[in-house]
């Protein structure tokens, strides 16, 4: 269970991105809505403690997580916005180095884990192929592997389909729904048909605000 109570944060600009932001996320998949510039980045940047808040608490489980960041990230899988520069070495190799700076330290565990995300992703016949080569879903599923190594517990995917075509998108959706069983999922997204399709439970965030929150089928309705 996340807990989000009373967050807010301007920037030194002047604008104010997060504005009393509270919100009590379960475990299973949880979409945030809201149009580009509402505040969903910030929010999910501060949850995955890349940036402060002004005010205001985030916890998870036990967790303090704006006074304890480092074992909050010891749990958080994050796929971010911008994935960033794709490594011209092999899938298979950047998710083994990846696991090694995630503390996996043994060969043969890191193996294990990284030959049983190339599976889940639907990447394991490409995996020699270097990531820079890859297709925009292929990416996509490569940055869910490497959000998933080290099994956490939490994991933030910010603005995913975007650019996506509709068969990729759909793969990305089987693959969200089944990681959202048993974890915390934060899906952040401008796109009303990923929510709709994929969190029980969501939120609509505009101008640093939640405006609403609630099942799919009762707010989407009401837009
Ligand atoms: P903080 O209050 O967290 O220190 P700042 O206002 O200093 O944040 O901005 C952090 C960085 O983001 C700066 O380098 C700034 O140039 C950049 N930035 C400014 N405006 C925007 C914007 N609208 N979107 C994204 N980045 C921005
Ligand atoms: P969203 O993800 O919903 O598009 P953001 O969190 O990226 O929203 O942005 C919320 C508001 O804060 C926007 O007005 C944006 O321009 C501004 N903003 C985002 N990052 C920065 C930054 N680093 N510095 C200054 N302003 C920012």
């Amino acid at each position: 269970m996340l807990e989000i109570s009373n967050l807010s944060k301007t920037y030194g600009n002047g604008v104010r991105a997060l504005d009393n932001v509270s919100l009590s996320i379960p475990k299973g998949m949880f979409g945030l809505l809201g149009p580009n510039g509402a505040g969903k980045s910030t929010l999910m940047r501060t949850i995955s403690t890349l940036q402060n808040a002004d005010k205001g608490s985030i916890t998870f489980n036990d967790i303090d997580v704006l006074k304890e960041p480092r074992e909050l990230r010891r749990q958080l899988g994050y796929l971010p916005q911008d994935f960033g520069v794709y490594p011209r070495m092999s899938a298979r190799a950047m998710l083994d180095h990846l696991a090694l700076l995630k503390g996996i330290s043994n060969a043969k565990d890191r193996k294990r884990v990284v030959e049983g995300l190339l599976e889940q992703t639907n990447l394991a016949k490409v995996a020699k192929k270097a990531v820079a080569s890859y297709s925009g879903g292929m990416r996509q599923r490569f940055g869910i592997a490497q959000a998933l190594i080290g099994d956490p517990q939490l994991i933030i995917v910010d603005e995913p389909t975007a650019g996506l075509d509709p068969e990729e998108r759909n793969r990305f959706h089987n693959l969200l729904s089944e990681i959202g069983e048993n974890v915390v999922v934060i899906l952040s997204t401008h796109i009303v048909e990923d929510v709709a399709d994929l969190c029980p439970l969501m939120a609509i965030m505009n101008r640093g605000q939640i405006v609403a929150e609630g099942s799919p089928a009762a707010l989407i309705s009401s837009l």
